[in-house]
């Protein structure tokens, strides 16, 4: 009896560890399938969206060959995603969180400041590069129909908690939802089989978020039209677009109420309400900013790049000519059309004396390559001048009297940015050296009489007196550096460092010793503004 008792448990065991194994590779079989699936979505979507080269590299990482596989009629990683944020905002009333920043590394933060561009994205390892030429396959035959959720009986799902359901009913889909969706109209129960189309809210909810995006590029290799050369000066040029935006904000630049105005009329506006843009209010192509060096000129691009969401082509024409000599008209020309393949675009070209200087001057040495150069830049503002394209070009120069005339009549307003006035000096020294500020951990303390310092700095630009704050609060810190040189022989802690007031006497000093950049020219530029000025 108790022998067959222990039998009949064993084979009870043996039937559950059964039971238990085949649940566990049936489980192990549908986590293989999804991953396998996802990687063919991922596979298709990148081809869909054009990123060949990214989607030739997957299949070489996983050394399958996706090509092999459909994707479902009306499936795509879009809808997926889509469905879900719709199902997640139907059941919590607000979007998923999907991604988010990771905190900037020091290193890039450190780099950007310097002026570089293209800060790589540390932790992602970049892909393998394959040369591929063809374009990405539409799916021939796949009718994609619009993603719509049908709710079902919604009074049904109506849980006591206020909304959140208990139970949930299935879609159409087979999401659960919530029967509560808010609208512009306000709350309401959904009626039976009502259609809700979800992307108006989606889009509604992605405009609303508070960071801004940075630009998404379209995939080089459905830039068509190109034979291999000019593809891969398009990739040269590629790499002149701000892909991080440089975080200047309008409020970063002291001063200059003016030019900022100016500026924001002529880029900003016509992006943001295109309507009133139309007609003899067409928007204007191209501005230049000049005046002398260090007083924001370059800042202000940059608070275009940050402040637009437009591509932004960040192009020093003196590096157009000295590594393209031969090759510098193809190069504009691609420039040109690489704006307008990622349009709305601003085409920021700084220094620009150095590629237009008044042709045929220099005593008839002008280099051939550098004349056709200007007449190809000339051919492309007149391009954009007779088309509706949003690009727009941004063109800096300290020089403005070396500048081409035909250049200068296409680039319509002219927008001098001087040296700052007494109130915008005042602001910069106690924006860069305030009472009190910290600085990697030390206290730096200044007692400095701004309104003094204002007018004894008449004449320097904005990078001039950054020179000044910057020597004047390094005073203090020089006067220290003995003292850590001989301790760090002796322990290995560091002291704590106390750094000495910065006080008006030393900033004078400091002024006494660092002249002004370009104050002698301040009357030849006034005298160009009479002449040219277009604001
Ligand atoms: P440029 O007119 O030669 O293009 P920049 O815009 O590159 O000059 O300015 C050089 C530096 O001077 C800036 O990085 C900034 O630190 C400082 N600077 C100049 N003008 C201003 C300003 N109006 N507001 C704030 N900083 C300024």
């Amino acid at each position: 009896m108790r022998n067959s008792i222990v039998a009949s448990n064993t084979v009870t065991l043996t039937n559950d560890l059964d039971n238990m194994k085949t649940a566990s590779s049936r489980d192990d079989m549908r986590t293989e399938s999804r991953r396998r699936n996802l990687l063919i979505l991922i596979f298709h979507h990148l081809m869909e969206a054009g990123y060949v080269d990214a989607a030739s590299a997957l299949e070489q990482d996983t050394n399958v060959c996706f090509r092999r596989f459909e994707v479902c009629d009306n499936i795509d990683l879009d809808t997926v995603l889509m469905e879900y944020e719709s199902y997640y905002f139907i059941k919590f009333q607000r979007y998923p969180k999907l991604t988010k920043k990771l905190p900037e590394p020091v290193e890039s933060r450190h780099a950007r400041s310097c002026g570089k561009k293209r800060v790589p994205c540390t932790g992602v390892q970049p892909l393998p590069r394959i040369n591929s030429s063809h374009r990405p396959p539409s799916r021939g035959g796949v009718k994609k129909t619009e993603p719509k959720m049908v709710v079902k009986d919604a009074s049904k799902a109506v849980g006591e908690n206020g909304g959140r359901s208990s139970p949930p009913e299935p879609t159409e889909f087979g999401l659960n939802v919530s029967p509560i969706i808010r609208n512009g109209a306000g709350e309401g129960q959904m009626k039976k089989g009502q259609l809700i189309d979800c992307r108006g809210l989606i889009q509604d909810a992605s405009n609303s978020l508070s960071e801004p995006m940075e630009p998404l590029l379209k995939p080089l290799s459905a830039f068509i039209g190109m034979n291999s050369e000019m593809r891969d000066l398009a990739a040269v040029i590629s790499r002149d677009i701000y892909l991080q935006n440089p975080a200047v904000r309008w409020d970063d630049i002291i001063g200059l109420q003016a030019a900022k105005r100016l500026v924001k009329e002529a880029v900003v506006y016509p992006i943001k309400y295109p309507q009133l843009f139309t007609g003899i209010l067409s928007p204007w192509k191209g501005l230049l900013l000049y005046g002398p060096p260090g007083t924001g000129k370059t800042l202000l691009a940059k608070a275009v790049a940050t402040e637009c969401n437009t591509t932004f082509f960040n192009i020093s024409a003196s590096s157009i000519v000295s590594k393209w000599r031969g090759d510098s008209e193809k190069l504009v020309r691609v420039l040109f059309e690489l704006a307008r393949y990622h349009a709305p675009s601003t085409i920021f070209l700084d220094e620009l004396e150095s590629v237009m200087s008044q042709r045929g001057t220099g005593g008839g040495g002008e280099h051939e390559g550098s004349r056709r150069m200007k007449t190809e830049l000339l051919v492309q503002m007149d391009g954009l001048a007779q088309s509706d394209d949003l690009v727009f070009v941004l063109a800096a120069s300290n020089l403005p009297w070396e500048l081409d005339h035909a250049m200068l009549r296409r680039l319509e307003k002219r927008i001098m940015v001087g040296l700052p006035s007494g109130n915008a000096r005042q602001a910069m020294v106690s924006h860069w050296l305030p009472p009190l500020s910290c600085t990697g951990g030390v206290e730096l303390r200044t007692e400095l009489a701004y309104e003094m310092i204002a007018q004894a700095t008449e004449g320097y630009s904005g990078s001039d007196i950054r020179l000044v704050c910057k020597e004047a609060a390094m005073r203090p810190v020089r006067k220290i550096f003995d003292a850590l040189e001989s301790h760090q022989q002796g322990s290995c802690n560091m002291p704590v460092i106390h750094l000495e007031t910065v006080t008006t006497d030393d900033f004078l000093e400091v002024i006494a010793h660092t002249k002004p950049s370009a104050r002698n020219l301040i009357d030849k530029y006034t005298a160009w503004e009479t002449q040219y000025e277009s604001v």
